[in-house]
């Protein structure tokens, strides 16, 4: 007979502090003396579900949880497959017993734990699920405000206002050796490498942000040392440009669960204490309270990653246009702002905030007419920090098509870079061929006269693309047409509406 388990299944909460259901796992192992097993289950497919960048994030952080999970006399343990059918085999074939994971919106880790936790009421496994990836249990905040989401920011903060955050927890405690299974050693439970998954790393330029709990937690203590930078901080004041982020890039962390949302939180909080400080929506704090925001409209709203049978979305006739979508992709729009942006993300996985600004706007109701969907595809195939409720949420925002509303005001691609990096330094960094245009002319090569093209070595047409489409024209025929699909839904609501008798 097998000796009985306990497995934590890893999913976005890839650490070892403050993670509650792990500490119940292995309380539940030393308690009763069974095995520990905590799990990561990664697809077959990974390589062709998540961009290349993602991916080494996260083989990074699974070799660091691996890592620590190694000083408490444990270790992570890969499995290979669709969790919803390789785990029950595998939960047979170690004879587990209890099950610890952290709760989840995502409509498809929702899915797959409904029939993971069928399996285990039918085979008598108890399952243990926490909340760990917000500050707040976001099913209460809706629960609070009578089941229907906070559609406004201020409301969502009046909701948590007198929510008290439990301190974040530690999880220090050694196993002891009866709590290892006899293949602790088994390397075909290691992290894969690159070459199992068949991805080929020689694909990825260095990586600036390296992935794992011990680089999050160094991160944030540099950030978080920063103490007056903390209170000063202001969201519309940092630079989307700037050669170095203007902002923490703590977001792909957090995205994997390697920070703990809710220890930032109480950093945040130690930092501000008792000094004069910004305030939301545009403080450090406020940044995190968006997240939250995100969150719980995302786990309250049917479709929320979908224009069609999404409450809150509004209709828009958007245009399928691949041509234009992939030249906005790629980085080759003929607008060097805007490519810029598109190629550090697909170099680096990450761009500043105000940047997914620009570049969501024009994609959208700015400037190409491109679906939301279509650029929230893009941004999750290429962000490190791609987080469904967050990635939807803001390109629902940017799109006017909820949350925001205020369609009128649009990104301009030449004076909104401007304002931030004046010698377009950002744009010679990562559109090269650009490198040597005359400062005039960097954010519209395209009025540069031709000699001035050809002394800099990029005749716009040949070396670099015209531009795509003429913003100054086309924003204008845009916002006609946002006008009146905002029109055209406002009436269909009216209808919708109840008669008074
Ligand atoms: P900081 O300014 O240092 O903020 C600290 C933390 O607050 C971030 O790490 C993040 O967790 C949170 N935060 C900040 N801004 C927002 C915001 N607007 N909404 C929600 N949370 C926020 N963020 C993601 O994490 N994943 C996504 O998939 C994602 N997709 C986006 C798509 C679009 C079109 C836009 C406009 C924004 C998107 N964001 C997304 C939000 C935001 O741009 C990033 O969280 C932020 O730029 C990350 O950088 P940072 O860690 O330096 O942020």
């Amino acid at each position: 007979m097998v000796a009985p388990s306990v497995v934590h299944w890893f999913r976005l909460d890839l650490r070892i502090h403050d993670n509650l259901a792990l500490r119940n796992a292995i309380n539940e192992a030393e308690n009763r003396s069974h095995i520990l097993r905590p799990i990561y289950v990664i697809h077959p497919e990974a390589k062709n579900r998540i961009g290349g960048n993602r991916l080494r994030f996260l083989i990074q952080s699974l070799n660091d949880l691996d890592a620590n999970l190694r000083k408490l006399n444990s270790r992570l343990y890969i499995l290979r497959g669709d969790a919803s059918k390789c785990l029950p085999k595998v939960f047979k074939k170690w004879n587990v017993k209890y099950l610890s994971l952290q709760v989840d919106i995502d409509p498809e880790y929702i899915k797959q734990d409904e029939v993971i936790e069928k399996y285990c009421e039918e085979n008598d496994i108890f399952v243990v699920k926490r909340v760990q990836h917000t500050v707040y249990d976001v099913h209460s905040v809706v629960k609070k405000n009578n089941g229907s989401i906070p559609l406004t920011y201020q409301k969502f903060l009046s909701l948590v206002k007198d929510t008290q955050v439990k301190e974040p927890i530690e999880v220090t405690k050694v196993l002891s050796e009866g709590c290892k299974p006899v293949d602790f050693d088994c390397k075909d439970y290691d992290v894969p490498t690159f070459s199992q998954l068949d991805f080929d790393e020689s694909s990825l330029l260095e990586c600036k942000y390296e992935g794992g709990e011990t680089e999050a937690l160094k991160r944030l203590n540099v950030y978080m040392a920063k103490k007056q930078w903390v209170c000063a901080f202001e969201k519309p004041n940092t630079s989307p440009n700037s050669i170095e982020p203007s902002t923490t890039v703590l977001s792909p962390y957090i995205s994997h669960g390697c920070l703990s949302a809710k220890l930032f939180y109480h950093k945040l909080k130690q930092v501000e204490s008792g000094n004069r400080h910004s305030e939301p929506p545009v403080s450090l704090m406020g940044q995190l309270m968006w997240r939250e925001f995100y969150y719980t409209a995302g786990s309250g709203t049917e479709n929320f990653d979908k224009m069609v049978g999404n409450p809150v979305c509004t209709q828009i006739p958007w245009k399928k246009n691949d041509e234009y979508l992939k030249a906005w992709a790629e980085g080759k729009t003929g607008y060097p702002f805007v490519d810029a942006i598109m190629r550090q993300l697909k170099q680096e996985g990450w761009i500043h905030h105000l940047a997914r600004h620009m570049v969501a706007c024009f994609l959208t109701r700015g400037d190409l007419w491109v679906s939301w969907e279509d650029g929230a595809k893009v941004f999750e195939d290429l962000l490190l920090d791609y987080d469904w409720s967050l990635n939807a949420g803001n390109w629902m925002w940017l799109s006017a098509s909820a949350f925001f509303y205020k369609y009128f005001r649009v990104y301009s691609p030449v004076a909104f870079g401007k304002k931030t990096d004046k010698e377009g330094l950002f744009i010679r960094k990562y559109v090269p061929e650009l490198k040597k245009y005359p400062t005039e002319y960097i954010y519209e090569p395209w009025k540069a006269p031709k000699s001035v093209q050809t002394t800099a070595g990029c005749v716009v047409g040949v070396d670099y693309p015209k531009r795509i489409v003429d913003h100054d024209k086309i924003h204008k025929e845009n916002m006609q047409k946002m006008s009146a699909a905002y029109k055209l839904n406002k009436e269909k609501k009216s209808l919708k509406r109840p008669r008074p008798d």
